[in-house]
């Protein structure tokens, strides 16, 4: 995938997220503070104004730097730390090695600035499963990565606002691991 149809799916995120949006406020309502579906189209949103598309290298890091400081809340440092962490490993053209160095990029980003491990109930499953997976020669589909965040629906939440919910977060797919969905969507290619 070279640098400008990245820029196209990295653009193309701010319509998938006002799709969603209610989908991932509903989720957030019920184990959070219902944020989450407009912090998302807020960061996706400014994504357009401050892209840089020099390199595959700046995409991601203006990509990062701007859903850092437009997010909000815990998945903004969360998305954006890890968009920066993996423009440093991306290259120019993204074939199925540095894809699959890109998603252990990301999982690795998430777990140091989350302090989190699987089964919390957080993004993480769904971002390290489908590194894990794609590395053991999977190929990540959409349907795979949906089921991977639909499995979080039995984890009880120890991370974030939800693991103030503690048992009661039973029963509900945590709000980030469905937006890990939508952003790894994008970057496999897959619709
Ligand atoms: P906030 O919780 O501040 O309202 P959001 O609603 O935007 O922020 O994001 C919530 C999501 O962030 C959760 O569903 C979860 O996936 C993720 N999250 C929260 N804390 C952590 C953490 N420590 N590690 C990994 N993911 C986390
Ligand atoms: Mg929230």
């Amino acid at each position: 995938m070279n640098v400008s149809e990245m820029k196209q799916r990295l653009l193309q995120l701010e319509t998938t997220f006002k799709q969603q949006e209610d989908e991932l406020t509903d989720l957030d309502r019920a184990i959070g503070d219902g944020d989450h579906g407009v912090n998302m189209l807020r960061g996706f949103s400014a994504v357009k104004e401050n892209i840089d598309d020099s390199s595959m290298q700046s995409l991601f890091k203006s990509t990062g730097m701007t859903l850092m400081s437009n997010i909000g809340g815990a998945s903004g440092p969360l998305y954006g730390f890890s968009f920066v962490k993996m423009s440093t490993v991306v290259n120019d053209d993204i074939d199925s090695q540095n894809l699959g160095q890109l998603l252990y990029t990301f999982a690795d980003a998430i777990a140091t600035r989350g302090k989190v491990e699987l089964n919390e109930k957080t993004m993480y499953d769904v971002v390290k499963r489908a590194a894990d997976n794609y590395a053991n020669g999977d190929k990540l589909t959409v349907e795979q990565l949906q089921q991977l965040a639909n499995d979080t629906k039995n984890m009880v939440a120890t991370k974030g606002r939800a693991a103030y919910f503690k048992e009661d977060s039973k029963g509900y797919i945590d709000p980030g691991a469905q937006s890990m969905v939508y952003i790894l969507s994008a970057l496999i290619g897959e619709e």
